[in-house]
């Protein structure tokens, strides 16, 4: 039923009967000496063959649809087919930037909802979906934030408050953007310390950017205090809201103070995600910033939508072409539908309720830095027995032989030995205890034989690699990969 009016819905309107102009045809006339007399004899593969060999590859590969993937601060979600069916309509991949507004109002229709959606889930006043991912998003974010603090004339705020716990692109984008990240020290269990803040905030500050719960999956209880104290000093909040599962339909970082947020689509909302893209960062903000979002502004009105390429006078600009990745809010889109209003909050609910099972079932076993409850992911550092000599690259690799992928590990630097776990929301309880036997199996086996660990993995295409070599000098062609 609801599937139905979905269709129909984005069918009808993304289709509006438009037709694109018929492109010319040329024709030329080649002179008869560069005309073949045979056919160019090009080597032929059957079907048959091209199939298997990128089943193959295929098989080759990691991927969410091959197994578990409890990738933590990634939320590594199954991306259902029906959202890929609705960004393939060909009413949507037909169309054509320049073609007339009037012929693409279904598409438009797509940006503004879910836009719209995405502010009531926040609690921020508008969003852009035009940037194109989680670190684009923070880049526009601070601009942004640098826009509004010039257009009050106040240019000596530079200063970008990072917790230490915080992912790697918030310090990166502060600098990007032409500010300077300011590092502050976490609690124990990466909350922010409010003596520690109080301690940088002057009228330098630009604003702080944090990401609740953080990425130790601890809710940062003060957050009211802490958005008390930083708007006080003038500064903005911003917040990263890459991984919203723990929020969704629970709580919300506007209501919290924050005053711009990204989110991850290719995340949160369960659009494909890795090898680089394509991604949506939608960016949020609360209504005294409306006026410097990026243009071209989707904007509606009783006859229909339209475009403004001109945006406000203070708008930062334009940072994508035309209006960011229309196949990747068209599959957000559809999995919010899906999901609907009222079972959004159950997304939370699982995937924190997941997170809390694998902890306590495995804290035995595993060192737990921070005891209490989580919500969507945590962290443990290594092994309980350190005795054993068995590090946490050495768990990661022998995951591999059970067909899972390892959580994140070595991050956030906070703990020497983490392992970051997160699962999503749509994991089966078989899985789960699957994960969590097959984690017991590896500890007791870094007691029993450690070497055995040390070695893995053993039942993967390549073994063990030289993560550092790999890293500096990748090699990347099939020619110097046969030369080696
Ligand atoms: C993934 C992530 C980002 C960056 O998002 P990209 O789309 O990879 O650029 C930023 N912050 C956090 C907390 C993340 O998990």
């Amino acid at each position: 039923m609801y599937y139905d009016k979905l269709i129909f819905e984005i069918s009808t309107e993304g289709r509006k009967g438009y037709t694109l102009p018929t492109p010319e045809i040329k024709r030329y006339d080649l002179p008869e000496t560069l005309l073949r007399d045979d056919c160019p004899g090009l080597p032929e593969v059957s079907e048959l063959d091209v199939v298997r060999h990128y089943t193959n590859v295929s098989f080759k590969n990691f991927g969410i649809e091959k197994g578990f993937y409890p990738l933590g601060s990634c939320t590594m979600k199954y991306n259902p087919k029906i959202n890929q069916d609705m960004s393939n309509l060909p009413g949507f991949t037909s169309i054509h930037p320049y073609q007339p507004i009037e012929t693409m109002q279904g598409l438009l229709h797509v940006y503004y909802e879910t836009q719209r959606m995405l502010s009531e889930i926040s609690g921020l006043d508008t969003f852009t979906l035009n940037s194109y991912a989680g670190a684009h998003g923070e880049l526009v974010g601070l601009m942004i934030m640098k826009a509004y603090h010039e257009s009050r004339g106040d240019f000596k705020r530079k200063k970008v408050i990072v917790p230490d716990s915080a992912h790697g692109t918030n310090p990166a984008s502060a600098t990007v953007a032409g500010l300077e990240s300011v590092e502050v020290k976490s609690n124990k269990d990466g909350t922010v310390n409010v003596n520690d803040l109080k301690a940088v905030l002057d009228d330098e500050v630009a604003g702080i950017m944090l990401t609740n719960p953080n990425t130790a999956g601890i809710f940062e209880k003060d957050i009211l205090t802490i958005a008390k104290l930083v708007h006080d000093a003038g500064g903005l909040l911003y917040y990263d809201g890459a991984n919203l599962n723990p929020l969704l339909g629970i709580a919300r970082p506007g209501d919290m103070g924050f005053d711009i947020m990204h989110i991850n689509l290719h995340k949160t909302f369960s659009t494909p995600h890795g090898g680089g893209g394509p991604g949506s960062g939608p960016v949020g903000v609360n209504k005294k910033l409306v006026k410097f979002l990026p243009k071209p502004v989707i904007e509606k009105h009783e006859e229909g939508y339209t475009i403004d390429y001109d945006g406000d006078a203070l708008t930062i600009g334009q940072i994508s072409h035309f209006y960011g990745n229309a196949g990747v809010y068209l599959k957000a889109y559809t999995y919010l539908l899906t999901i609907g209003k009222e079972n959004l909050p159950n997304v939370a609910r699982y995937s924190t309720l997941n997170a809390n099972y694998i902890k306590e079932s495995l804290k035995d076993v595993y060192h737990l830095p921070i005891e209490g409850v989580c919500k969507h992911e945590f962290v443990f550092d290594g092994l309980k027995d350190k005795s054993t000599g068995v590090k946490t690259l050495d768990i990661a690799k022998r995951l591999l032989d059970f067909d899972m992928h390892p959580p994140t590990v070595y991050f956030p630097l906070t703990f020497k030995e983490a392992i970051m776990i997160e699962p999503p929301e749509n994991e089966s309880k078989q899985t789960i205890d699957r994960f969590i036997d097959v984690m017991r199996s590896i500890a007791k086996e870094a007691i029993e034989n450690p070497e055995k660990v040390k070695g893995a993995p053993y039942n993967t295409v390549v073994k063990r690699l030289d993560e550092a070599l790999a890293a500096r000098n990748p090699i990347v062609k099939y020619k110097d990969l046969l030369e080696q």
